[in-house]
């Protein structure tokens, strides 16, 4: 037998918490957003806002948790952990908004909000009517990350240029975003994809080679999980967003041959694998 104490093998690896809803298929959602934390050093804990039936080729079924249930679980985890970053994801409803904001009302570390609202099969992940909710969300936001289509939804500002991508993440920032990712995946930009960060003071550019697959399920979730783990790390900002995408881009790159469907990122890509392939610049330099 041998005796294990907190005294003699002290281990505290840095905390995230995702407030999201779980992938049956484990893909994407909170199943992507645990892996990924995982892989990248942190321990991770989960509010659970809705259950996806779900695999590769989309959603089946989805059954929202009432909102107490939200917030009792962001509560209790608030209780007992040192968070050091929240992420949010698949919030289903306007309740499922608010649950969240009042659930994060009283943790002032850091927060990736992935405006989440349809999935890449079509799937309708947040009610369109809870769209106008999400500027409560926004407030507690020190990161925000939508696609181009997500900021097209949020803004009426269509980010197909430089100049128009920075407007969008400048009119979220208005909202109370401290600060945007403009993801450029669904952007023509040919053999490149030109992902932008805005914050209050500066703007980065951070480029990478697109990636010609169709196993793009969880990528999104995957990039703000390595975000925030890397928030919970202690990395800055700009260098929590260059680590996430070189994450992404590596569980792009080998991505996971699983279900049916088209697949899946793979959020387990081996240690092994160099992420380094991102190259960021200041916008305006
Ligand atoms: N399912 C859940 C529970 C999600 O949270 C998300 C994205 O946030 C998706 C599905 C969408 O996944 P994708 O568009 O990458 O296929």
């Amino acid at each position: 037998m041998s005796t294990v104490s907190r005294e003699e093998h002290p281990e505290t690896p840095p905390y995230a918490l995702t407030v999201a809803s779980t992938d049956s298929g484990g893909g994407a959602g909170i199943t992507a957003d645990v892996k990924t934390m995982n892989r990248l050093g942190v321990y991770a804990g989960c509010a659970v806002v809705s259950v996806t039936a779900q695999h590769t080729r989309g959603v089946e079924r989805t059954h929202v948790l009432p909102a107490e249930e939200v917030a009792a679980q962001v509560d209790a985890v608030r209780e007992d952990f040192d968070i050091g970053a929240v992420k949010t994801g698949m919030l289903a409803t306007e309740a499922g908004i608010d649950a969240t904001v009042s659930g994060l009302s009283e943790y002032d570390g850091p927060v990736v909000v992935d405006p989440v609202m349809v999935s890449t099969a079509g799937d309708v992940l947040l009610e369109p009517t809870a769209i106008d909710a999400y500027d409560r969300l926004f407030e507690l936001a020190t990161l925000l990350t939508p696609n181009a289509d997500e900021a097209a939804e949020l803004t009426g500002v269509h980010p197909d240029s430089p100049e128009a991508t920075v407007e969008a993440a400048t009119a979220l920032i208005d909202r109370g975003a401290d600060a945007v990712l403009l993801k450029g995946g669904h952007v023509d930009t040919g053999e490149e994809v030109r992902d932008t960060l805005v914050t209050g003071d500066d703007s980065y550019t951070y480029v990478t080679d697109r990636v010609e697959t169709d196993r793009t399920h969880g990528s999104g979730c995957t990039l703000s999980s390595a975000i925030a783990a890397r928030l919970a790390h202690g990395d800055a900002l700009e260098t929590a967003v260059e680590r996430g995408i070189n994450f992404t881009q590596a569980a792009l790159t080998r991505p996971a041959d699983v279900g049916r469907g088209p697949g899946s990122v793979n959020h387990l890509v081996e240690t092994e694998f160099e992420f380094d392939t991102v190259e960021r610049s200041t916008i305006g330099d």
